[in-house]
């Protein structure tokens, strides 16, 4: 009947719905754990030098070993940290991993560490990120913190201190997935930054959009002019290297050079 059909699939999306709540309610409960355990890795993808073949730094990226689940990506863990109050732990013991990483690393590389909003926007930001630097010996312009627009602009009002630290201290300052946020331009303004990291969904129809070949030309012309550095997220072809290349880009990272790896300085092939 069709009274039977539909209650048939009520029950269908009933159980759907409890599904997802208790994978939720699990994932948060582990993650209470996580930090304690031991079980928050850092991982690293280098960022290169497009003109000069050279590494220049390399990006920490945060993975959960999660017993009898393998690793599970910030994706599925950090906006839940965020919102459940956890996010300051992960984010501590990512910060800590990898400034002792690269306080390791020969030939000066740097170490750039994703800070999300709520992270920054904490009171002691600033003293963690000097505590970290102190701990490990990293000298401060070796650490670069990668901001996404909206923690800058909630910077604006709560953490405008925090952002002025941190450029006292020395450590380089980056935005990242630029482009993809609110009104950049007023971030650039009212903040001084080191970096933009153009985001890769810019770069992934480099070869075959004339239009996205114009924006990352544009955002390339902005950041010149404002003395900012450039890197090009996403890099998969040896076809968007060269168009980047080409257009004057300076830094890239993608699969194309390396995959995210628990060394600190995975293998880099320049020669495809
Ligand atoms: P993100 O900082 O923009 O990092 C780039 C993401 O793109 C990473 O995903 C990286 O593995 C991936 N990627 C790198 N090269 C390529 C490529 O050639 N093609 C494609 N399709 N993807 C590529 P991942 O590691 O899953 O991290 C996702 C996001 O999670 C990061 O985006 C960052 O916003 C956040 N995140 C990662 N680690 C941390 C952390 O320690 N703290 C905070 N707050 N956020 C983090
Ligand atoms: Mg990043
Ligand atoms: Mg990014
Ligand atoms: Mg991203």
């Amino acid at each position: 009947s069709a009274k039977g059909r539909g209650r048939a699939r009520y029950e269908v999306f009933d159980d759907d719905l409890r599904g997802r709540i208790d994978r939720r309610l699990d994932t948060e409960l582990a993650l209470r754990d996580a930090v304690e355990l031991g079980e928050i890795e850092t991982w690293y993808q280098p960022i290169v030098d497009l003109q000069e073949n050279t590494v220049v730094a390399t990006e920490a990226l945060a993975r959960w070993r999660r017993p009898e689940r393998g690793i599970v990506y910030p994706g599925e863990f950090i906006a839940i940290a965020e919102e459940v109050g956890l996010i300051k732990g992960i984010g501590v013991t990512v910060l800590g991993q990898a400034c002792r990483a690269a306080a390791t690393l020969e030939g000066g590389l740097a170490v750039s560490v994703n800070v999300s909003p709520r992270q920054f926007a904490q009171d002691d930001f600033g003293v963690v990120v000097r505590r970290a630097l102190a701990e490990s010996g990293l000298p401060p312009e070796r650490l670069w913190i990668e901001l996404t627009e909206s923690a800058v602009l909630e910077a604006i009002d709560s953490a405008a201190r925090t952002f002025q630290e941190l450029r006292e201290l020395g450590v380089k300052l980056a935005i990242d997935d630029f482009g993809t946020g609110y009104s950049s331009f007023t971030h650039l303004r009212a903040f001084t930054v080191d970096l933009l990291k153009i985001d890769l969904t810019f770069v992934r129809d480099l070869e075959r959009s004339e239009h996205d070949r114009a924006i990352v030309e544009g955002i390339l012309r902005l950041a010149d002019s404002l003395g900012l550095d450039v890197v090009a997220e996403g890099i998969e072809t040896a076809g968007q290297r060269d168009l980047l290349r080409s257009m004057g880009c300076r830094y890239g990272q993608g699969y194309l050079f390396s995959r995210p790896d628990p060394s600190p300085l995975p293998v880099v092939s320049f020669d495809s």
